[in-house]
């Protein structure tokens, strides 16, 4: 991937993460909070890790913002400053925002000043839980639509040595009305894997399908 420019706004354990990740990744990645003991933290772990408030246009301006292609706004509990910011980075031009909501109408808000993308961190991680709860199996889960997921899975004991065939996936006899859309096993990944194929302790299923379906797997 073309190297970008990030700035992340932010550094609580979230814009920490989303900082050393991008950075991780190989972008330029300017790294911003008013908390001059997070920005220690962040030094060796991106870019630059600079001290300095968000909702100030001429800090932003003076150190270089304008330039950056994207910026992630990851203040969370300061709601006035994650507005004010996100209204700046507009004003100064930056092509894609992201900003983290910490509740619906926070959320609301930041589409209506044209932020580009809202995640909303606790709930999606609240709707990750609830899948995964009862299912130890189950390591992830992503709403694709109410009601419909992508979810990883670890191969339960019962499933080691089997085919996916055997198991009762696919066609014809499908026993759980899921897609099977790829293993993983270790750091190799096999997509749109054949009937045949065989299952293997500590396997991962990539699976999609209704959320009660899901649920019906063996946990
Ligand atoms: P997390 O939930 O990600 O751990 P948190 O609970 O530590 O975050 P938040 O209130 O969400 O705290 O703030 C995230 C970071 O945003 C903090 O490190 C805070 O110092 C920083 N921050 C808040 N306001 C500004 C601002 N105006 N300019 C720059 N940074 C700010």
């Amino acid at each position: 991937m073309a190297k970008k420019q990030v700035v992340v706004i932010g550094l609580g354990r979230f814009g920490a993460s989303v900082a050393r990740s991008l950075y991780n990744l190989g972008h330029d990645v300017l790294a911003i909070d008013s908390n001059n003991e997070r920005i220690q933290g962040m030094m060796g772990h991106v870019t630059y890790p600079v001290a300095g408030n968000a909702t100030n246009d001429i800090v932003l301006r003076e150190l270089g913002v304008p330039d950056y292609d994207t910026a992630v706004v990851a203040i969370g509990s300061d709601i006035p400053a994650s507005i004010m910011a996100c209204v700046i980075l507009k004003t100064l031009g930056i092509g894609y925002i992201v900003a983290r909501a910490n509740n619906d109408l926070h959320g609301i808000t930041l589409e209506r000043i044209g932020v580009d993308k809202v995640i909303h961190p606790e709930s999606e991680g609240g709707t990750r839980l609830a899948h995964n709860l009862f299912n130890p199996n189950l390591q992830e889960y992503l709403e694709m639509a109410p009601n419909f997921g992508l979810s990883r899975m670890r191969v339960p004991g019962e499933f080691v040595d089997k085919t996916l065939k055997e198991l009762g996936f696919g066609s014809p006899r499908d026993k759980y009305g899921l897609a099977v859309l790829a293993i993983k096993r270790g750091r190799d990944v096999t997509l749109n894997p054949d009937v045949n194929d065989t299952l293997r302790t500590n396997d991962d299923l990539i699976l999609a399908g209704r959320d009660e379906l899901l649920e019906r797997l063996p946990s």
